[in-house]
């Protein structure tokens, strides 16, 4: 496998490289990049890659790839780490979901194109520069700052029993260790990582959802390090690293999440909050107008348990009001 090329070299020292990819000269003279943290570990072994920020507000990821790089400096292990801190740079500086350029969303656009907006540009050059040239992902995401998520781990669904891609990207989801396993099955969206990198390289992906604004009031060490412990406990798992010890989450759930949305604006409450389970037919949320009349009463549409919701009072008619989830059994084609 070829190895990652940089255009711009930040720093280098010892077996750690800091840089840039860039992808598009803006008219101001300076590039569109990708920020880049290369640290070979100097024995033969798999090559992760570790994004955070490709939602520009989702960011508890990119704290945990900074602070292990730190650490993986000047130390030797098995293979190499790529961190890429913030994948779409131009989101995270202004803290927006999507691309302050073309407004568009990145995880709903890959594989990309190179001949159309600039995000598609963006995942197109990615898969080509960087996700082509390594061995496995870990992509992060969050609550960001509209939305709370309770921390789980996707893995990409089993074509069939010899589907190895999903195999070792159930077993990363394993090793990442959060209560829940997500199964991206029945996605009302395309367009996303781990699914157009598995079609594409048929290499595996996890995406973890970590964190969010409500959670970093009280919780922003705590998701940090449950983002730094699943890269380890990943990294532990390709043998890059000896096992970490920490201890295995034991009351494991495998869900098949859903995006609930409301049909009219206003003032949210939830009636349901994470983590409770709820029978069909229960309200999820209600919304009030102005007036303080009530304008929905979300119910559920089948029974399950609440992953999610959108944490900020005022909701737009169509956003996810509630992140649902259907409980499900293991992958019936996993075997180890
Ligand atoms: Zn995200």
């Amino acid at each position: 496998m070829e190895k990652i090329q940089l255009d711009v070299i930040v720093n280098q020292r010892g077996n750690r490289t800091d840089g840039f990819i860039n992808y598009g000269q803006k008219a101001d003279l300076s590039f569109y990049q990708i920020p880049v943290i290369i640290i070979e570990g100097g024995k033969p072994g798999k090559t992760l890659l570790v994004d955070g920020a490709m939602h520009g507000d989702e960011t508890e990821g990119s704290e945990a790839i900074i602070k292990l790089a730190a650490e993986l400096e000047d130390t030797e292990f098995a293979g190499t780490f790529v961190g890429v801190p913030a994948l779409n740079m131009e989101a995270f500086t202004i803290i927006s979901r999507g691309t302050i350029t073309d407004g568009f969303n990145l995880n709903r656009i890959f594989p990309g194109r190179k001949d159309q907006y600039i995000t598609h540009y963006l995942a197109a050059h990615y898969m080509e520069r960087v996700v082509s040239h390594v061995d496995a992902v870990i992509n992060f995401h969050g609550g960001g700052d509209v939305l709370h998520l309770e921390p789980l781990c996707a893995y990409v669904p089993f074509d069939g029993p010899d589907d190895t891609a999903a195999r070792v990207s159930y077993e990363m989801a394993q090793a990442f260790n959060v209560k829940y396993l997500w199964s991206q099955q029945n996605l009302p969206f395309g367009g996303i990582t781990s699914l157009e990198y598995k079609k594409a390289f048929n290499i595996p992906t996890i995406i973890p959802e970590v964190g969010s604004q409500c959670s970093r009031f009280t919780n922003r060490d705590r998701d940090i390090d449950i983002c730094y412990n699943g890269i380890k406990n990943v990294m532990a798992y390709f043998e890059m690293i000896p096992p970490t010890g920490q201890k295995p989450v034991e009351d494991k759930l495998h869900i098949e999440l859903n995006y609930l949305h409301s049909r009219n604006g206003g003032i949210m409450k939830l009636c349901k909050r994470e983590n409770e389970f709820f029978e069909e037919g229960e309200v999820l949320c209600v919304i009030d107008n102005l007036f303080g009349d009530r304008v929905e009463a979300l119910k559920a549409p089948w029974p399950g348990i609440v992953i999610g919701y959108w944490s900020v009072p005022v909701i737009h008619p169509g956003d996810w009001c509630s992140l649902a989830a259907k409980i499900i059994d293991a992958p019936e084609f996993y075997k180890k």
